[in-house]
């Protein structure tokens, strides 16, 4: 498997506070990667040290096999946008002036693209509207419109519904599977929304006090919580019920499992005490 991002042993000490702690993590090419933990468990840590923000205590990591301390990792980073914390927008200025400043400090000589990458997220009525009018979800679409605007092959979103409403969330939803299906472009999304990642992941990585504890495909994660029917019934109906399903041919196994979405399961791995 081709991986975007690999990190290996990675260490964020903060004198007496360890943010990641001999931290591994697999991003695939061409995924919608959740990236899951409870606050301060060392999610932003990790995405700001691979948008070049912070160096690492030790260990190490790779961007599209390039590693951290060789020399080309600047020009690899190009390839790469990030949205973190707030979007970084001039709210005197229009959205087409906020773009055609990115595109400046990307040195992209024509502002040709401007017009596409609007419609892209969704505001092309608004491109001549002052940002200070816009709603968070217009504000959060434009940060993703100017992290796109280096044309990069995977984006990294902080927390990027914090303070949506409903119909942000749904908008932000539809564009962010737009841009994975349509340009192919591998998505880290560090989220809290436990149920709105289900609905767009195809890969988890759960963090725990600077620790990866695990990662898993949603794929793994669907076998893993396979619905079942949970019938009870009295020990002489159980016998009875279970009769008639063979007789009808129903295979069935004697498994008692309960649903485990994805809650219940970064419940079960790093407990429930906090809120995710
Ligand atoms: P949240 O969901 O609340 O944003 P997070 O998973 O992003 O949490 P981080 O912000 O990465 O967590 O913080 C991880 C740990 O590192 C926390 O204990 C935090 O207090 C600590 N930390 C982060 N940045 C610094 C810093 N600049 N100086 C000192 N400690 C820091």
């Amino acid at each position: 498997m081709k991986y975007v991002l690999t990190t290996e042993a990675l260490c964020k000490r903060y004198k007496k506070t360890n943010a990641l702690d001999d931290f591994y993590m697999h991003v695939p090419k061409g995924a919608i990667y959740g990236f899951i933990g409870k606050n301060g468990a060392g999610k932003t840590t990790l995405i700001r040290m691979i948008c070049g923000l912070s160096k690492p205590t030790s260990g190490s990591y790779t961007l599209y096999g390039i590693k951290n301390s060789d020399k080309e990792m600047e020009q690899t980073r190009r390839h790469m946008g990030a949205v973190v914390e707030t979007p970084a927008l001039t709210l005197e200025m229009t959205a087409e002036e906020n773009l055609r400043q990115q595109y400046r400090i990307y040195g992209l000589s024509s502002f040709d693209g401007i017009g596409k990458l609007l419609e892209l997220v969704g505001l092309e009525k608004a491109g001549k509207k002052k940002v200070k009018a816009f709603s968070l979800g217009m504000k959060q679409r434009l940060g993703i419109a100017m992290a796109l605007a280096c044309e990069p092959d995977f984006l990294v979103l902080d927390e990027p519904t914090n303070g949506l409403d409903p119909q942000g969330i749904i908008e932000l939803r539809e564009l962010i599977l737009e841009l994975n299906h349509e340009k192919g472009i591998t998505f880290l999304i560090s989220s809290h929304i436990l149920d709105e990642l289900a609905r767009v992941a195809t890969h988890y990585g759960i963090i725990d006090q600077g620790k990866m504890l695990r990662e898993f495909s949603a794929e793994e994660l669907e076998k893993e919580s396979e619905t079942h029917i949970h019938i009870k019934a009295e020990a002489a109906d159980a016998q009875e019920l279970l009769s008639v399903l063979k007789d009808r041919g129903i295979s069935y196994e004697l498994v008692s499992q309960k649903d485990k979405k994805l809650e219940e399961y970064f419940v079960s791995l790093v407990g429930g005490d906090d809120h995710a």
